[in-house]
């Protein structure tokens, strides 16, 4: 990090700020020009807030020239992390699918939908217990039933489950979901992070709407500085000028974030584009641009759907899309799981 001072700042007010840097751990390389002071800290700034040092009457200006996240920075950890999702690897070159509907309606419902996509090569079974709608006369999810029934979706098929918390209290329910998924709107519930950080079990973090990708790291982060490790992110599109579709996906997201840290990526194209024939083309894009997998709303009746019908997959369009996936990640170089 590097601080700029102000032209004529009071010696005794830098001094002062020093030692305040001092005591926090941190060394300081200081330059002085003809026009310029400049303070290079060294050490972990992590913790030094910029917002703090701005405060001070005799800085100038602050810049980082190392990220703010350390536990998923690339730099720091090179090889790719493999998060092991009830014995399905993603990341490290391993693809995997999350599919299911947008939430769990049924019995019948989950159980023909898991069936379907397993058949279809998906390894993971997703499907809201638990909805987080924009309007609350919307249907909310079966909320604990749906999780019972997304267990015995789990027995009948061998499959692991995914769904989505939206409240730590709720945590105690989530004790045998396999992936717990942090969506859009709660990427910044920062005690929600905290909780499912202590929980030890692998999460799916969702891109909030209109979150850049250093606020999405820094979200894993939250979740990793409490110990765990298994952390997946998704790119889910993001909110843009653009209206002929739900969202835009942001396709640079995934080589970006890959670079950014060594989590597996994954893309979900349902709630990007909001709309089914649309999921295949952008499957496709993911999997060019390098993202270790998919997450891909299907449900058995999508006019029925209680929920994102209209981006909804049937099983038999899921099981063409799968049919050119699969081939594509091989040809990528990717094993598919
Ligand atoms: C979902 O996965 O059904 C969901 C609500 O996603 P998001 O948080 O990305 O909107
Ligand atoms: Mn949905």
């Amino acid at each position: 990090m590097i601080i700029i001072l102000k032209q004529n700042a009071e010696q005794r007010a830098i001094k002062a700020l020093c030692e305040e840097l001092k005591s926090q751990g941190l060394s300081i390389h200081e330059s002085v020009g003809e026009a310029t002071h400049i303070l290079g800290l060294i050490g972990d700034t992590t913790s030094i807030a910029e917002s703090w040092l701005r405060a001070s009457p005799v800085v100038e200006d602050v810049r980082r020239v190392s990220e703010p996240y350390k536990k998923a920075n690339r730099k720091f950890h090179p090889e790719d992390t493999v998060v092991t999702v009830g014995g399905t690897r993603i990341g490290g070159g391993n693809f995997a699918v999350i599919a299911g509907p947008c939430s769990v309606e049924s019995k019948a419902q989950i159980t023909q939908v898991a069936e379907s996509v397993q058949a279809a090569g998906a390894s993971l079974l997703r499907g809201g217990a638990f909805k987080p709608r924009t309007s609350p006369y919307s249907f909310q999810g079966m909320r604990a039933e749906g999780l019972e029934l997304l267990r015995e979706a789990r027995q009948a098929t061998g499959m692991p489950i995914v769904t989505e918390i939206m409240n730590t209290e709720h945590l105690p329910l989530f004790g045998d979901v396999d992936l717990i998924q942090v969506g859009a709107r709660n990427m910044q519930n920062f005690e929600l992070l905290k909780a499912v950080g202590q929980s030890g079990k692998p999460v799916l973090l969702k891109r909030g709407l209109s979150a850049t990708l250093e606020e999405l790291v820094m979200s894993a982060e939250y979740i990793m500085a409490e110990g765990n490790e298994q952390v997946i992110l998704c790119e889910r599109g993001i909110r843009t000028f653009e209206n002929s579709m739900r969202n835009t996906l942001d396709i640079s997201a995934v080589p970006m974030l890959k670079k950014m840290t060594h989590l597996p990526v994954v893309i979900d194209p349902s709630h990007a584009a909001g709309i089914a024939w649309m999921g295949e083309p952008l499957a496709q894009a993911a999997v060019a641009a390098g993202a270790d997998g998919l997450m891909i709303e299907v449900h058995n009746d999508p006019a029925h759907a209680k929920c994102d019908g209209a981006q909804s997959l049937t099983p038999d369009q899921f099981a063409v899309l799968m049919g050119k996936i699969g081939p594509e990640a091989v040809f990528f170089g990717k094993t598919l799981n």
